[in-house]
């Protein structure tokens, strides 16, 4: 049997929606309305009552919502934020772009999520407190440590009780990088509920690049907050800094979100409950299919947390001889991400070394992402488990070599 997999189908969702969204352009035609409007408006109440934030403000990106999220919180040039080098360059560009510098935390080695243990360890022990304002001040960049930037990753939501935590005693406000995270759900022990990623922190900044969850047919991105003033300065920073047209407070950007993109958002997002349950149902699959595979770590999801499964990544010592055995069959996979941020060429001037983050760079060199998409169907997926058993198989037989299992 030959039958292709891809790691992700864009097309179908598409193609059953297509009458749908013709109809969105038509509308923005036959109105002009291309940009803000009643279909911005329109998306922007309905993604704040889903992320269950009281606003949410339409933007060109995710990588402008992280920025303007960043500014209007009051992030200042000359301080830093902190992040995890097992993230996409979007969260650290927009650190840089606000004028700030990134600082590392490294990961937990199940979660591949921002370790407040680590995050403790960094505050206490190689921070001082400014001798003015109280606040952390990094020993190795003699910056003042304005915020934290938690990437909720593959979907799965950072561990944000103990994050808001330091954050609270050390005087840091929490951006969430919420961009693979629609609709991920975090139990917090601290309010006893559960919570809707893009809820937790000060503002969240969410992607709906066309392979997020939540896809534009084009760029978008959204901020969600509770908190009107910050929702306003970023309704200001993204249509260059003007309240009213031509009255100019500040110098803001072109960031704001089209009202066709707009229209095909609120679209989609009638579907993205169905989708996010899809998803989990095909990781459920995968685990039943996969738990028994040696050498193969499958994705650890604590008690605490609902991953929306953005991506389902799997680790495995072999990993070139992994995927190029899937890719003899057709099965696409993808690698999120192969080079931890602090080890890229665009930040060796921040002076980070190989060992720094041990964890970050362990798990960059084992993760392979399957397929995984809400229309992967249970006969692909048996297909993909099987092609992993063989490889499996093979591997034994001494033509290759798997990983212990060492975690999960
Ligand atoms: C996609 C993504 C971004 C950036 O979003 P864009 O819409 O592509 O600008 C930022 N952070 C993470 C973790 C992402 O996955």
């Amino acid at each position: 049997m030959s039958m292709g997999i891809p790691f992700l189908d864009l097309v179908t969702p598409h193609v059953e929606l297509e009458a749908e969204l013709i109809n969105v352009f038509r509308g923005a035609l036959t109105t002009a309305g291309f940009i803000g409007g009643p279909l911005v408006d329109g998306f922007e109440d309905d993604f704040a009552k889903f992320c269950g934030t009281r606003h949410s403000v339409g933007v060109s990106s995710g990588t402008d919502a992280l920025r303007f999220a960043l500014m209007a919180a009051g992030v200042r040039p000359g301080e830093s934020v902190i992040t995890v080098p097992n993230t996409f360059i979007a969260t650290t560009e927009a650190i840089s772009q606000a004028g700030a510098l990134p600082e590392f935390v490294d990961v937990h080695e199940r979660t591949y999520n921002l370790n407040p243990a680590k995050l403790r360890i960094f505050l206490e022990n190689q921070c001082d407190p400014h001798p003015a304002t109280g606040r952390p001040v990094s020993r190795r960049t003699g910056r003042t440590v304005a915020a934290v930037v938690p990437v909720h990753l593959y979907g799965q939501p950072a561990d944000l009780d103990a994050i808001l935590e330091l954050a609270k005693t050390y005087k840091l406000m929490v951006v969430e990088d919420a961009c693979q995270a629609h609709g991920s759900e975090y139990y917090s022990r601290q309010g006893q509920s559960w919570k809707t990623a893009g809820s937790m922190g000060i503002a969240a900044a969410f992607s709906f690049y066309p392979g997020k969850n939540l896809g534009a047919c084009g760029e978008a991105g959204a901020v969600t907050t509770n908190d009107e003033s910050l929702a306003k300065k970023i309704r200001q920073l993204r249509d260059h800094g003007q309240a009213q047209k031509y009255y100019h407070d500040m110098e803001g950007y072109n960031g704001r979100l089209d009202a066709i993109q707009a229209g095909i958002l609120r679209l989609k997002l009638r579907r993205l409950a169905d989708w996010n349950r899809s998803r989990r149902e095909i990781a459920g699959r995968y685990r039943e299919l996969l738990k028994d595979v040696s050498g193969l770590v499958l994705p650890f999801e604590p008690s605490w947390a609902r991953s929306n499964y953005h991506l389902y990544v799997v680790r495995v010592r072999d990993r070139d001889g992994f995927r190029n055995s899937l890719a003899a069959m057709h099965i696409g996979t993808g690698i999120h991400y192969p080079v931890p941020l602090h080890l890229q060429n665009a930040y060796s001037p921040l002076g980070y070394g190989k060992g720094d983050f041990p964890v970050a760079e362990t798990v960059s060199a084992e993760i392979v992402s399957l397929p995984m998409f809400p229309h992967l169907s249970r006969s692909q997926q048996e297909f993909v488990a099987e092609k992993v058993w063989e490889y499996t198989r093979a591997s034994e037989d001494g033509s290759c070599s798997l990983a212990e299992a060492r975690i999960g």
